[in-house]
C-alpha cells in the first residue's frame, strides 16, 4: 500500500522558554499564585512553566488597562489602526514560529495551524485595522465611544484565533484589555505579548494573565472592568452571566454547540463527505460549531455512511507536527476522558460505535475518529456536546422533520445544509435556529461575518460590523 515518509515540521524555529511571567503594563512579571506546567498534548512534555496570576495581579493588570486607556481611546482611530496593521503584518511575518507554538501547545494538526488558525488571525488585526478610524460609519451613531477596560476570557481549542477575536476590535475600538488565555494553551498568548512590544503597542493596551479558573473568575469579576467577553462551556458562561448580572458590565458569551450538518438526498454525496469530516473531525472536533450531529435523509444514508467510512479510513492520525497529519491530540487528559465517558455512554445506550482501523500513539492524548449509528435524539451522544472526533448520526425523511430534529436542542451556534436546491437552502436558514448556517460547506470562517449564538450557545456577536458593538458604547 502506499504509504507517506514522514514529513515533520522543524521546532527550532520557535524557541520555548522554560518559564514565562504574566504581561502587565508592557512587562513580563512574576505572579503570585502557583506556577503551573503547559504540556505537549502529542507527547506529555513539559513545555514550560507559566505563571499564575493571583486576584492581586488581576488588579494590576486592570490598573494598568485603565491608565492606558486615557491615551489610547483618545488617541485618532488612523493611529490606532497603524498599531493593528503592524500587529497583523508581525505576525504574518512570525506565522511559522507561532503556527508550530500552538501546534506544540494544543496537539493540533500543523496544518491546519498554519493554513487555517494564522491566516485568520491576522486577517481579523487586518480587518478590525481598516475599522479603527471609520467607526463613525459603522452604524453606531457619528462618534461612538469605548467602553473601557475589558476583561475577555478565552478557551483552549483555538487558542491564538480566540485571542484575535477579542483583542482586535476591542483596540480598535479604543478599549484596553486584559486577557486570560485558557491553562492548557497559554503559549501562544505570550508569545503575542511579545508582537505586542514589537509594535511598540503603549504598555497597559494589552495585558495578560495566565491562570485557571480562578484567574479568570478574578478579571470579570473586578469592579472596574466595564466590557466582560468569555468563550467557553456554557456552565462557565452561567456563572459568568450570575456574577456580573446588575454589575453595569457589557457582556458577550460564546458558548457550546451542538450543531445539525443536514444532508438531503439530491446532495453531491462526495463533496457532503468532505464537508462532514471537515465539520466534526477538523481541529479534533474541538470546535464549538462542529457538525457533531448528521442527519441525513433516509434514502440515501447507507450510501452515505459506506462513503464517508471509506474516506474516514483514510485520515492519518499522529504527530500534529507532521505535515501529513490530519487528526492530531486530544488537548488534555480531561478532554479525553471526557470524550472517552461520552462515547461509552453511546455504546451503553444502545447506539453502535464505529471507527476505522487506526493505530494510536504510546504517549498523549489520542482517540480514534469515530462515528455513532442507531442514534436516537434522547441518547446523550445525540445532545450533549462531546467536543471530541465524534460523529452521531441520524435520519430523517422530510424537510420538516429535518427542521425539527436540528432544533431539538438547548444550543445554537451552527448548523449546514447538503442540497443542490436553493430554494431549499433558503427555506431551511429560515426556519434553522443556529448563529451560523453554512450551504455545501462547513467550518467557513471569515473576519467580515459576524459569528455567535442563539440559546444556550451565548449571545452577542463577534466578527464583522456587528463585533463592533460588543466593544462600543451604544
Ligand atoms: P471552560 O469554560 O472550562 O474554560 C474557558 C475559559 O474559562 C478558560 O480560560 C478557563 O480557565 C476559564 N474559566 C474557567 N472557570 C472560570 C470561571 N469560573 N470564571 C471565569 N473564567 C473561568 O471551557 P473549555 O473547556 O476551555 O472550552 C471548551 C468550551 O468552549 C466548549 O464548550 C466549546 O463549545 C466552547 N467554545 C465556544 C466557542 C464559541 O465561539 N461559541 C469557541 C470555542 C469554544
Amino acid at each position: 500500500m502506499f504509504e507517506y515518509a514522514p514529513a515533520p515540521e522543524s521546532r527550532d524555529v520557535v524557541d520555548v522558554k522554560s518559564s514565562y511571567g504574566l504581561f502587565i503594563d508592557g512587562e513580563f512579571t512574576d505572579g503570585a499564585g502557583a506556577a503551573f506546567k503547559t504540556i505537549n498534548p502529542a507527547t506529555e512534555e513539559t513545555l514550560a512553566e507559566v505563571a499564575a496570576a493571583s486576584e492581586a495581579d488581576v488588579d494590576r493588570a486592570v490598573r494598568a488597562a485603565r491608565r492606558a486607556f486615557g491615551t489610547w481611546s483618545a488617541m485618532p482611530g488612523s493611529e490606532r489602526a497603524k498599531y493593528l496593521f503592524r500587529i497583523a503584518r508581525i505576525i504574518q511575518e512570525r506565522s511559522r514560529e507561532l503556527a508550530v507554538l500552538e501546534t506544540l501547545d494544543n496537539g493540533k494538526p500543523i496544518r491546519e495551524a498554519r493554513d487555517v488558525d494564522l491566516p485568520l488571525v491576522a486577517a481579523h488585526f487586518f480587518y478590525y485595522a481598516g475599522w479603527a478610524d471609520k467607526l463613525g460609519h459603522a452604524g453606531y451613531g457619528p462618534d461612538p465611544k469605548p467602553l473601557g477596560v475589558a476583561g475577555q476570557v478565552i478557551p483552549w481549542n483555538f487558542p491564538l484565533l480566540m485571542l484575535a477575536w477579542k483583542v482586535a476590535p476591542a483596540l480598535a475600538c479604543g478599549n484596553t484589555v486584559v486577557l486570560k488565555p485558557a491553562e492548557t494553551t497559554p503559549l501562544t498568548a505570550l508569545l503575542f505579548a511579545e508582537i505586542c512590544r514589537q509594535a511598540d503597542l503603549p504598555p497597559g493596551v494589552v495585558n495578560i494573565v495566565t491562570g485557571a479558573g480562578e484567574t479568570g473568575a478574578a478579571v470579570v469579576n473586578h469592579p472596574d472592568v466595564n466590557k466582560v467577553a468569555f468563550t467557553g462551556s456554557t456552565e462557565v458562561g452561567r456563572l459568568i452571566a450570575r456574577s456580573v448580572a446588575g454589575s453595569g458590565k457589557k457582556v458577550t458569551l460564546e458558548l457550546g454547540g451542538k450543531a445539525a450538518n443536514i444532508v438531503f438526498d439530491d446532495a453531491a454525496i462526495d463533496q457532503a463527505v468532505e464537508g462532514i469530516v471537515d465539520g466534526i473531525f477538523f481541529n479534533q472536533g474541538h470546535v464549538c460549531c462542529a457538525g457533531s450531529r448528521l442527519l441525513v435523509q433516509e434514502s440515501v444514508a447507507d450510501e452515505l455512511l459506506e462513503a464517508l467510512k471509506r474516506r474516514l479510513s483514510r485520515l492519518r492520525l499522529g504527530d500534529p507536527l507532521d505535515k501529513n497529519t490530519d487528526i492530531g491530540a486530544i488537548n488534555s487528559a480531561e478532554q479525553l476522558a471526557r470524550v472517552r465517558e461520552l462515547s461509552d455512554i453511546g455504546e451503553a445506550e444502545g447506539a453502535e460505535r464505529w471507527s476505522p482501523a487506526c493505530e494510536l500513539p504510546g504517549r498523549g492524548f489520542w482517540f480514534p475518529p469515530t462515528i455513532f449509528t442507531g442514534v436516537a435524539q434522547s441518547h446523550r451522544i445525540a445532545r450533549d456536546e462531546v467536543f471530541g472526533p465524534v460523529l452521531a448520526m441520524l435520519t430523517f425523511r422530510t424537510p420538516a422533520e429535518a427542521v425539527e430534529k436540528a432544533n431539538n436542542t438547548p444550543y445554537g451556534l451552527s448548523a449546514g445544509v447538503w442540497t443542490e436546491k436553493g430554494s431549499r437552502i433558503l427555506w431551511m436558514a429560515d426556519r434553522l435556529r443556529a448563529g451560523v448556517v453554512w450551504a455545501n460547506t462547513f467550518n467557513k470562517f471569515d473576519p467580515t461575518s459576524p459569528f455567535g449564538g442563539y440559546k444556550e450557545s451565548g449571545y452577542g456577536r463577534e466578527g464583522g460590523r456587528h463585533g463592533l458593538e460588543a466593544y462600543l458604547d451604544v
